[in-house]
């Protein structure tokens, strides 16, 4: 492709489309774990695996290139690629984090990384007089999510990146539900963007991987040096695999995020939904700043039922939706956040954040929507059902 620019959903098509050694379409796959050195004093490209490999470095140029950083890394999770993140750290800083945080980094922050000395917070990150309040001397990481799971609050992402800025703390987002095609976190300051790229970016249910990005050198220089230290790479194939997910992302993306629209419209319309959480719909709290800072609502929504007896007649009733952990592949995914992804926290805590026993996570996918909402409308009917009154013969 030429040095010309075209948009993200083009790029996507033909950004590294082709091998320069054979004119492959597809990015060649490079087992290798190390590699010939001509001489002793000649060091090539590459030389063993873990510092760099060439299929993960197309993948890690790509998800550079969306993100406008200058640099991208591959990890073997999410997880992985956040945990890294966080080793640039040391012992007695403290970090602000998001209330809503995925589950894993709370447990990481809370459980591994409390033992090497790092202190933290919990704020709510919408509230930036809060977020002021807390920084402290030792602050030297505001960490957002944006918008969280499960219950999609928005967070100003400008807002915090000022006080970020004013008290010399980096901040890193945690951009999985947007993706970059919906929202650019460098462009507003963020100085790392994380990705579970298990979720919309390889979008297949079936790669596990993690990415971060920066558009600062520096941070770069040490984000290199961190992923070769700890070491938890992305393997080849896996690189290959997203790279191949990436390519229909747009696609993907626009449609998925399409039927969550219909589908959010629907479930405000019931009596048995007490309430929709979905960044597309106008009096979503935060809708304003969203519609300011991204492209586009996604396509994760929640909605609340009354109890836990209406989900577990819901659940059993609906036939597409796979009823699983995860979110952002082609099957539509719903999911159960109270006794799944934050089974492991206090009830009152749960409940303080919104996250009560009737609330669902749906993470709609490629299926035709008037199904989709077909199979919703036929679930939330059987909670209506009185139950059977016994029939007395006289
Ligand atoms: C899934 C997820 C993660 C963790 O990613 P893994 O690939 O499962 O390690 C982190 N953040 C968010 C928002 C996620 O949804």
């Amino acid at each position: 492709m030429s040095e010309k620019t075209y948009s993200q959903q083009t790029s996507l098509i033909h950004s590294h489309s082709y091998d320069s050694h054979t004119g492959a379409v597809s990015t060649p796959l490079y087992h290798a774990t190390t590699f010939h050195q001509s001489d002793f004093d000649e060091f090539g490209s590459y030389d063993y695996s873990r510092s760099g490999n060439p299929t993960r470095e197309v993948l890690e140029d790509t998800i550079a290139e969306l993100e406008g950083g200058v640099k991208g890394f591959a990890f073997s999770s999410g997880m992985a690629a956040i945990s890294t993140s966080f080793l640039m750290l040391s012992q007695g800083d403290h970090v602000l984090i998001s209330e809503e945080v995925y589950g894993g980094t709370y447990r990481l922050i809370t459980e591994v990384l409390n033992r090497f000395g790092i202190k933290y917070s919990f704020v709510d990150m919408r509230d930036l007089h809060e977020v002021a309040r807390s920084i402290r001397s030792n602050t030297k990481l505001i960490y957002i999510e944006t918008p969280s799971n499960p219950l999609l609050n928005i967070t100003d992402i400008e807002g915090i990146v000022k006080l970020a800025k004013a008290n010399d703390c980096l901040t890193f987002l945690d951009n999985t539900f947007m993706t970059p095609l919906l929202q650019k976190p460098l462009s507003l300051g963020v100085d790392v963007v994380l990705h579970s790229a298990t979720k919309f970016l390889a979008g297949h249910s079936d790669v596990l991987a993690g990415l971060a990005v920066t558009g600062n050198e520096k941070i770069a220089q040490r984000l290199s040096f961190l992923q070769n230290s700890f070491g938890a790479v992305l393997g080849p194939q896996d690189s290959w695999l997203l790279l191949r997910g990436l390519k229909t992302l747009h696609v993907r993306l626009k449609q998925s995020s399409e039927s969550a629209y219909k589908i959010a419209r629907f479930l405000e319309t019931r009596d048995e939904v007490e309430e929709v959480y979905y960044p597309g719909l106008s009096y979503h709290k935060g809708h304003e700043i969203h519609v300011r800072q991204a492209n586009g609502p996604g396509a994760v929504l929640s909605f609340r039922l009354k109890s836990e007896e209406d989900v577990r007649k819901l659940t059993k009733q609906v036939d597409i939706p796979v009823f699983a952990v995860s979110l952002g592949a082609i099957e539509s995914i719903l999911s159960y956040p109270a006794k799944m992804s934050h089974a492991s926290m206090p009830k009152k805590e749960r409940e303080r954040r919104g996250i009560t026993d009737g609330l669902l996570r749906l993470s709609v996918g490629l299926e035709n929507a008037d199904e989709l909402i077909h199979d919703l409308d036929q679930g939330l009917n059987s909670l209506k059902e009185e139950p059977i009154k016994k029939v007395i013969n006289l």
